[in-house]
C-alpha cells in the first residue's frame, strides 16, 4: 500500500492577513519544487484562512488549526465547522498538544471534534503524543495508544478520511527530536491502534505523520521510514523558503 507523503505546515499563532498574502507569492515563485506526488498544506490562524484559500497556489490545502464540536451555540470564541465549510478547508487540526496543555481538552473532546469534522467532510489531523513526564516513566505506548483509541471511536471507518500526527510533547518546538528509529517504533504501533479502530484494509490507508523540531535539515530522516508518511511542522513551516526546502527533501526520498 503506497500512501501520498504530506507536509503540513501548522501556524499556531503567527502570521497576519499580509503575511500569508507573502508566504504565497514565495511559494507561487517555487511551484516547481512540489512533487505533484505529495500533498502539502498550511494551517494559518482563523483570521488569515479566507485569505489564505485565495492567495496559495492549489497545490497547497488549507488546514484550520482547531474547532468545535458543535455546529453553533453560545461558545465565545470558538469557530464552527460550518464557519470553515464556507471558507473551503479540506483539513482541521485536532488535538495538538498545545490544545490538550493548555485549553484543557480532553480525549473525549478531541474524539467529538473527529467526528464533527468528518461529517462537516474535513480531514481530521488527529495529533497524538506523550509528554516528558510519560516519556521517562515509560508509558510513550500507553499514552499514545489511548488517545488514538478515543480520538478514533466515532471516526468513520475509512483511512482516507483520517491523518493522524505522532508529536512527542518534548520534541515541539525544543530542537529536541526522538530518533527516526524511534519514532518509526512508536507510529507502528498506533498503526496497529488504528487497525481495530478501523480495520486493516482502512489502516494500511491512514497517513501517520511525525512532528517535533522538524525542518529541511532532518525531515528526510523521517519520512523515509516506513511507518512514517510525512510531517506536521510548526516553527519551520513559516519561513517560506523552509517549506520549499523540506518540500524538496521529501520528494528526494525514495524506496518507500
Ligand atoms: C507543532 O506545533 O505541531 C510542531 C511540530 O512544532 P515544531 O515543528 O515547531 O516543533
Amino acid at each position: 500500500m503506497t500512501r501520498r507523503k504530506m507536509l503540513v505546515g501548522n501556524w499556531k499563532m503567527y502570521k497576519t492577513i499580509a503575511e500569508t498574502r507573502s508566504f504565497a507569492e514565495v511559494l507561487g515563485r517555487n511551484l516547481g519544487k512540489l512533487s505533484a506526488e505529495m500533498d502539502f498544506a498550511v494551517c494559518p490562524p482563523f483570521t488569515a484562512l479566507q485569505v489564505a484559500k485565495v492567495v496559495l497556489p492549489t497545490q497547497v490545502a488549507v488546514g484550520a488549526q482547531n474547532m468545535h464540536q458543535s455546529k453553533n451555540g453560545a461558545f465565545t470564541g470558538e469557530v464552527a465547522a460550518p464557519m470553515l465549510q464556507e471558507i473551503g478547508v479540506k483539513y482541521v487540526v485536532l488535538g495538538h498538544s498545545e490544545r490538550r496543555q493548555m485549553f484543557a481538552e480532553t480525549d473525549e473532546a478531541v474524539r467529538d471534534k473527529v467526528e464533527a469534522a468528518q461529517e462537516a467532510g474535513f480531514i481530521p489531523i488527529l495529533c497524538v503524543g506523550e509528554n516528558d513526564a510519560e516519556r521517562n516513566s515509560g508509558e510513550t505506548m500507553t499514552v499514545v495508544a489511548r488517545q488514538t483509541q478515543i480520538g478514533l471511536e466515532k471516526a468513520r471507518p475509512d483511512g482516507d478520511a483520517i491523518v493522524i500526527a505522532y508529536e512527542p510533547v518534548w520534541a515541539i518546538g525544543t530542537g529536541k527530536t526522538p530518533s527516526p528509529k524511534d519514532a518509526e517504533k512508536v507510529i507502528a504501533a498506533i498503526r496497529e491502534v488504528v487497525v481495530v479502530a478501523l480495520g486493516e484494509t482502512e489502516a494500511a490507508k491512514t497517513r501517520i505523520l511525525y512532528g517535533g523540531s522538524v525542518k529541511p535539515a532532518n525531515i528526510a530522516e523521517f519520512v523515509a521510514e516506513k511507518d512514517i508518511d510525512g510531517a506536521l511542522v510548526g516553527g519551520a513551516s513559516l519561513d517560506p523558503e523552509s517549506f520549499v526546502a523540506m518540500a524538496e527533501a521529501m520528494g528526494q526520498v525514495s524506496g518507500r
